[in-house]
């Protein structure tokens, strides 16, 4: 959900919804600027640097704990 989010197949609502969300909640916010940067960092190398794999792992973990108790 979150490489949705980020991609431009993010459909308008969803991305809007996220980005509320993530405006009130500092974890959110900090999983969503990591799912970012990774994102970007992805289209830069072409997928060649697998370090940030960890990054995106560490930000979806994150998003799933939240999310628990606060649906995005
Ligand atoms: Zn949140």
């Amino acid at each position: 959900m979150l490489d949705d989010v980020v991609s431009a197949e993010a459909d308008a609502l969803s991305a809007a919804r996220a980005e509320a969300h993530a405006a009130e909640c500092t974890p959110c916010r900090l999983a969503l600027a990591a799912a970012r940067a990774y994102h970007r960092t992805m289209l830069r190398v072409g997928g060649a640097v697998r370090a940030t794999a960890t990054l995106r792992d560490r930000a979806l973990g994150l998003l799933r704990e939240v999310r628990g108790s606060r649906p995005i």
